[in-house]
């Protein structure tokens, strides 16, 4: 019988940080028959499709970049978007991935070959490719979400979701309507207020806004840097502050429920000293708990809401119109709508972002949907062998993304490296593994914060469809230490029954 030569050993999908990260990794380790693909004409993820006004990295730069490639040059604490796009690139060139990488590539669909134990990948141009091993380096917020408003269609004016800025469009004297305040109107909304002729915000939940510890990277912060342990020092104090801000205070809540109080007092308070007017202030106080929603870090944001051509609309949006919005009470007339209405996060069409079958066509998207979201150690599901996420359910502990990229990788490389020993195949979770995780998982949610009433008025996309919360209940150290500890009879490696039947270009290399 002929022997199929399966195209690559290894295709990662996404050429964002965690597909670069996991592809530096790769090459470290000795593997090098890898392809990645993605839709876009240009790595960075997030940083590449997300180019609006203000955009800068919400958690301090010296966390957000890999451990193994530390840069002294961001120019500020929170460093602008253009610069994460560059040390993209910059990661690509300095690894050598460019030659591995094909752009312009949407996966549609994914099959698992049972009897040949690979994935046959389809692309929306119909191609068909082939690989041992997959990896969904896909990330978390990358498929728009536009609102479900009757009337968008009726809308003679420009609209425009903000991952998807249009830079050749012109603000300057406009009407512009803003529907959305997560993250990125809160960069979004003070960087446009001054150009536009009005702007007009439609609030349907405040989110909670803490002051920023923004400065241009001062020259004593570099100096200290290039003393021996100084890089160390400046990375080890930001991971001790990410750490205390997100991960612990939202999942050890019951255990420190000073950090969350300290954080909503410091929040109102920088409300109070940003927003003049008592009303204005009031429609844009939380009425939930700091951490049942991603809150967002700004020194500009509320303070926009004192302008005069700054409108904030919280009265419910009933329609868009051929001119602009109406809520119940008023019609708002807008040349220019920006949808800031964030992605799809836990949500069919994200999780998984493609059409993905698994063992005997076992469908992923309705395996979730029987047995709810979950993934063992946020990286494998049963069912689905040979095909391992970098940030699945249960995988996100609100830690740097970049940290839980290492950590990620750390665990997938293993499998893998215990594969090319065992000249396995198929590796592939254990139910009773899976079960095992996802129980403790919801075990553990009794210190978390998002188990308050008030989280019920947050409208967080934490939440699923099913009430649940998938993010990692753990500390960043124990996840880390999990990656390298979990027990890898956890998993199945079996070889194919026809080995003779497919090769990678990896084996036929080592067996000459
Ligand atoms: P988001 O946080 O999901 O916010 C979407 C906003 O749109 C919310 O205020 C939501 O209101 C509103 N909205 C959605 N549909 C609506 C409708 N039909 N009518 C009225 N309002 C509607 O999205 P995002 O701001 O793009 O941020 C997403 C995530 O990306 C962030 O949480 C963060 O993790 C990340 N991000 C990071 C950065 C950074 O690091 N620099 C910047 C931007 C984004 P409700 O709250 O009522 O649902």
């Amino acid at each position: 019988m002929n022997s199929t030569v399966v195209d690559h050993e290894i295709i990662v999908i996404g050429t964002g940080f965690s597909g670069i990260g996991i592809a530096i990794a790769l090459r470290k380790a000795g593997f090098d028959d890898f392809l990645m693909v993605d839709d876009a004409d240009g790595v960075g993820g997030t940083w590449h499709w997300n180019t609006y006004p203000g955009i800068a990295v919400d958690i301090p730069s010296f966390s957000y970049q890999y451990s193994f490639e530390q840069r002294r040059t961001w120019s500020r604490v929170y460093a602008p978007g253009r610069e994460l796009k560059a040390y993209a690139e910059h990661c690509v060139r300095k690894y050598g991935l460019r030659p591995r990488i094909r752009f312009g590539t949407t996966i549609v669909r994914a099959d698992f070959d049972d009897g040949l134990h690979l994935w046959r990948l389809r692309t929306a141009g119909g191609e068909e490719l082939t690989a041992r091993f997959v990896i969904a380096a896909t990330g978390v917020l990358t498929r728009p979400k536009m609102p479900d408003i009757p009337g968008a269609e009726r809308y003679s004016g420009v609209t425009m979701h903000t991952s998807r800025w249009d830079h050749g469009l012109d603000l300057r004297g406009k009407r512009v309507g803003v529907i959305g305040t997560g993250a990125s109107a809160v960069q979004v909304i003070p960087e446009i207020a001054p150009e536009v002729a009005e702007l007009v915000v439609f609030q349907r939940t405040p989110i909670w806004c803490l002051p920023r510890p923004d400065a241009p990277l001062p020259a004593a912060v570099r100096g200290l840097m290039r003393l021996p342990g100084g890089q160390l020092l400046t990375r080890a104090l930001s991971q001790a502050f990410v750490e205390l801000t997100f991960p612990l205070s939202a999942h050890y809540y019951k255990v420190l429920p000073g950090v969350v109080k300290l954080g909503e007092r410091s929040g109102l308070a920088h409300l109070k000293q940003q927003v003049h007017d008592p009303a204005v202030r009031d429609k844009l106080t939380p009425r939930y708990a700091l951490g049942c929603k991603r809150p967002s870090f700004s020194n500009d944001y509320l303070k926009t809401f004192n302008r005069e051509n700054v409108v904030l609309e919280t009265d419910p949006i009933t329609e868009i119109t051929r001119t602009g919005v109406r809520t119940h009470q008023t019609h708002h007339e807008v040349d220019i709508l920006i949808m800031a209405t964030g992605f799809k996060v836990m949500e069919s069409g994200n999780m998984p972002t493609f059409d993905l079958h698994g063992s005997d066509g076992l469908r992923l998207e309705e395996w979730w949907d029987t047995h709810r979201l979950q993934a063992y150690e946020g990286v494998s599901v049963p069912g689905f062998p040979n095909f391992f996420s970098i940030i699945g359910p249960y995988g996100y502990n609100g830690a740097s993304y970049f940290t839980l990229i290492e950590l990620q990788t750390r665990h997938i490389l293993r499998l893998l490296q215990q594969a090319r020993r065992d000249r396995a195949t198929r590796v592939e979770v254990t139910h009773e593994a899976n079960d095992r995780y996802f129980q403790e998982m919801l075990n553990r949610r009794g210190t978390q914060v998002f188990w308050q009433d008030s989280c019920t008025l947050a409208n967080s996309y934490y939440f699923d469809k099913n009430g649940d919360v998938p993010l990692r209940p753990m500390s960043t150290v124990e996840a880390f230490w999990r990656a390298g500890h979990f027990n890898l009879t956890d998993y199945h490696f079996k070889k194919t029954p026809h080995p003779q039947q497919t090769t990678t270009k990896a084996d036929r290399a080592s067996t000459h």
